[in-house]
Parts: structure tokens; C-alpha cells; sequence
């Protein structure tokens, strides 16, 4: 397993690992998000309907979620420590308000699954019904996550829609793998523990809040990085670690299974949504087609939805095949694809949610006007001019295509050096570079510059 340099961040900078060892900042932080968060789903309920008067959208989808996007790569999965969907739960565990019934079998066995179905759930209504244009929607949205967290602290005691069912969760931890950060116990401390604090909890505390421990991390899908394990631990074992992004994919090779489902689900969604946007408008004509039916636009948007998803699904297939090992001696039966793929599928995620919110920042201001009655604020306006869309897009995605292609170089060139062929290399290359090539060319169609408009320049018109 090839080595790489990581930096103790918490040995550097005692405040940063006071800061976590307290938990205060957290607890304000996560109290704030939480106020927040009552803010947005009463003004999505009882606010005004009209996208143009409702703040609440704008905060919801232009600054939360593009934040938390952007999170994944500098600090990995640490919204999780910080997130107030959970609050509520630990209100009622508190006041020793909570359950301890057995977590059912079913759960346990499949869920990813039920993850994973939530997922495409979520990303398919939200486009076909255009969700971040409607405060109820974003609002229902909202009260699920923070009802599920709810109901099954009630349930079971611990954070347990954190670990078996959040769909943002699974997605959070899938980019986390690709983070700045990692949060690691030293194990040559652990070895010697006796208590295992960290995950059982001392007379005083409760142990971890998803049942892992430090000792146990061994990626970064699952632990929230919230570093309450800090005050259990007796020996100072779990770090703050300052590393290399792509090593964890490199070492890992997308082993994990939440990396093989998210990645067809969340580029094929993306390939739909771009599709949508910039070239057939194809959400416009199912919603004029089922006029108020929502049933019907989800039916109709699945198509598209799917039909993308089976090509992402048949690109890692096809690599697979020219990949031509599968197998590690430690980590087993593996897709070689799936960590190749993996910097852009998050660098296309981060486009779409940035493109947003630029798109959409100059009426934040005078959307409040409008929903207070403020009219001041409808000055309160700016024009984004339409080189920053390909400016912010395009360095984004050479970044993921390069990060996906020094993937593959290592994989290749490092631990299978020799097992694959050269024009079975060249040939994954060839597919990824098209690949590549097509989301270029969707996303440039949604950029009003001519002699950017890939189709519009090779005279295709859709
Ligand atoms: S898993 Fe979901 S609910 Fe739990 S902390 Fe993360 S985002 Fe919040
Ligand atoms: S992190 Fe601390 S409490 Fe947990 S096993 Fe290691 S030494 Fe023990
Ligand atoms: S292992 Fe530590 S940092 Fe990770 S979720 Fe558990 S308590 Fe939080």
C-alpha cells in the first residue's frame, strides 16, 4: 500500500484542537443551523409561493447546498458534525426522552439501499418538479430529513438515520473521499487501549453518535468528523489530518459500495439536468404535457433520468472490461472505473450547484424587499456577466479531469504496474476524454457565448 504524508493539524494549532475537544463551537454553530433551519421550513410553508418573494428558496438551494457541495473538498465531511438535522433528536436524548429498540435486521442488511433509493428520490423530484423553485417543496424536503432524524433517535437512541438512511449523509461521505482533511485515530495508541472510550462512551458520556469510534475509522464515509470523541479519549489518539485529496480513492479504488451506486446515480442526474437545461428542455414539456399532475412529470422524467443513469452505468462497465483487474489482494473484488470517475462526477456536482447560485444571486436582496415589503432592496441588484459561467465551470471541471486522469495513472503506473496493457490504458483514456467531452459540450450550451457553444460551433441544433 503506497504511503503518503499527512500533516496533524491538531498538533499544529492547540486552539483547533481545544475548539473540538469543548464541543462550544460546535454546540453554537449547530443551535444557529438549527434556528435556521425552523426559519426556512416556516417560510416555505407560510411564506409567499411566488419563487420571486420567498427568501427562503435562495438560502436553501443558492447558499446552503452549494455550500455544503463546496465543503466536501476542503473539509470533507465535517457538516455532519456541524448539521441540524439531528438536533431535535438530541434535544429528546437530553431529557432521556429516546428508544433503545434494536435497529430491525432489515435495516441493517440494506441500508444503502434505502439510502440510495432515497437519493433518487430526492435528485428525481427535484428536478422534474422543479423543487428549488418551490418554498413547499423545499420546505417538505426539509421537514423529511429533519422528521427521519427525529423519529429515529426516538426509536433507537442514536443518531441512526445518520448512519443507515440520510441520503445526504451517503453523498456527503461519498465526496469526503476526496477531502483535504481526514479525521484518523493513531492505532498505534489504540492497540494498547483498554476502554475504547471513543466508541462505548465513559460513566459520564455517551460514547460516539453513530455507534463507529475512532479506532474504527478507516475512510472517510462515515465519520461525521464532529470530534466529540476528543473529550472520551484518554490517550489523545484521534487526529485532524491535513493530506493528499485523491490518495483515499488511489488506496481505497473505489471499493466502497456507496462509490459504486452514487457515482452512475449522480452522473447520470447530472447528464439529465444539463440535457435538460441546455438542450431539450424536456422538464418544460413534461410539466406543459401533465399540466398539474406530479405523479405524471416524475413518471415522464424518469426516462431521461434513467436512461442516463444505464449510460454512466455502461462507461464504468466498459472501463471495467479494459481495466482488466478487479482484484486486490487486501481490499478484494473491486471497480477500477469508479475511482476514476469519481473527481468528475464531483467536479460536475459542484458546477451545477455554483451555476446556481450565481445564476441567481443578483435577486436575492430584492426578493427580500419583496416578501417584507422593503422596496429599497429592489436596487439592491447586480448583472453577473456571462463570462463567469464558463469561468467558474471550466477550471472546476479541467480540475476533476485531471484529478480522474492522475487517478488512473496511478493505479496503472503504481500497484498494477504491468498488468495493463498499454492500449487497454489508451482505451480507457479515449472513453474517459469523450466522456469528457460530452458534459463539456451540454454545459456549454447553457452559456450565452457563441465561440464557447461547443454544438452551436459544430452547427448541431437540437
Ligand atoms: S447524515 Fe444527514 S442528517 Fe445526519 S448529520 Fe449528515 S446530513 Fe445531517
Ligand atoms: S481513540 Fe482513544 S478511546 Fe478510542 S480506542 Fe483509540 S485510544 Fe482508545
Ligand atoms: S468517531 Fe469521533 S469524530 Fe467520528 S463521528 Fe464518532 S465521535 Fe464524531
Amino acid at each position: 500500500m503506497p504511503v503518503t504524508k499527512t500533516i496533524n493539524l491538531f498538533h499544529r494549532f492547540p486552539g483547533l484542537y481545544a475548539a473540538f475537544k469543548q464541543q462550544k463551537v460546535h454546540r453554537v454553530i449547530r443551535l444557529l443551523l438549527f434556528f435556521m433551519l425552523v426559519v426556512l421550513i416556516f417560510a416555505g410553508f407560510f411564506g409567499p409561493q411566488d419563487p420571486s418573494k420567498n427568501f427562503m428558496l435562495y438560502l436553501c438551494w443558492g447558499l446552503w447546498w452549494p455550500g455544503v457541495v463546496l465543503s466536501w473538498f476542503f473539509v470533507g465531511r465535517m457538516w455532519c458534525g456541524l448539521c441540524p438535522f439531528p438536533e431535535f433528536g438530541r434535544l429528546f436524548q437530553y431529557f432521556g426522552l429516546t428508544g433503545n429498540i434494536r435497529v430491525p435486521k432489515f435495516i441493517v442488511k440494506n441500508n444503502m439501499i434505502i439510502a440510495m433509493i432515497l437519493l433518487t428520490a430526492i435528485l428525481l423530484i427535484e428536478e422534474s418538479t422543479r423543487m428549488y423553485e418551490s418554498p413547499r417543496e423545499s420546505a417538505l424536503l426539509l421537514l423529511f430529513i429533519l422528521g427521519g432524524a427525529t423519529f429515529c433517535v426516538l426509536l433507537f437512541g442514536k443518531q441512526q438515520w445518520c448512519v443507515s438512511c440520510c441520503p445526504l449523509g451517503r453523498m456527503i461521505g461519498f465526496g469526503a473521499s476526496i477531502s483535504l482533511l481526514e479525521f484518523r485515530a493513531d492505532h498505534d495508541i489504540c492497540r494498547q487501549c483498554k476502554t475504547f472510550a471513543c466508541k462505548r462512551g465513559t460513566e459520564q458520556l455517551p460514547g460516539c453518535p453513530v455507534s463507529l469510534g475512532a479506532f474504527n475509522i478507516v475512510n472517510s464515509l462515515e465519520c461525521h468528523v464532529c470530534g466529540y470523541c476528543l473529550q472520551l479519549c484518554p490517550h489523545d489518539s484521534p487526529q485532524l489530518r491535513l493530506r493528499s485529496p485523491l490518495h483515499e480513492i488511489v488506496l481505497r479504488k473505489g471499493k466502497y459500495i456507496t462509490c459504486t451506486y452514487i457515482i452512475p446515480i449522480l452522473m447520470g442526474s447530472q447528464l439529465a439536468r444539463i440535457l435538460d437545461q441546455s438542450v431539450l428542455s424536456y422538464t418544460s414539456k413534461i410539466q406543459a404535457t401533465c399540466t398539474s399532475d406530479t405523479v405524471c412529470q416524475m413518471g415522464l422524467y424518469l426516462i431521461p433520468f434513467v436512461l442516463a443513469i444505464i449510460f454512466v452505468y455502461m462507461i464504468v462497465s466498459l472501463g471495467d472490461l479494459f481495466f482488466g483487474v478487479y482484484h486486490d489482494d487486501l481490499l478484494g473484488s473491486f471497480s477500477p472505473m469508479v475511482p476514476v470517475l469519481f473527481p468528475v462526477a464531483f467536479a460536475g456536482e459542484l458546477v451545477h450547484r455554483l451555476t446556481f447560485a450565481v445564476r441567481n444571486a443578483y435577486d436575492f436582496f430584492p426578493t427580500i424587499g419583496r416578501q417584507f415589503g422593503w422596496s429599497i432592496l429592489e436596487s439592491w441588484t447586480f448583472t453577473v456577466p456571462e463570462w463567469v459561467y464558463p469561468a467558474i465551470a471550466l477550471p472546476i471541471m479541467m480540475m476533476g479531469q485531471i484529478g480522474s486522469l492522475y487517478v488512473l495513472d496511478s493505479m496503472v503506473f503504481g500497484e498494477f504496474e504491468g498488468l495493463i496493457a498499454t492500449w487497454r490504458y489508451h482505451t480507457i483514456q479515449i472513453v474517459f476524454i469523450l466522456m469528457f467531452a460530452i458534459y463539456i459540450s451540454l454545459i456549454s450550451m447553457s452559456w450565452d457565448i457563441g465561440m464557447l457553444n461547443v454544438l452551436h460551433l459544430m452547427h448541431i441544433s437540437i
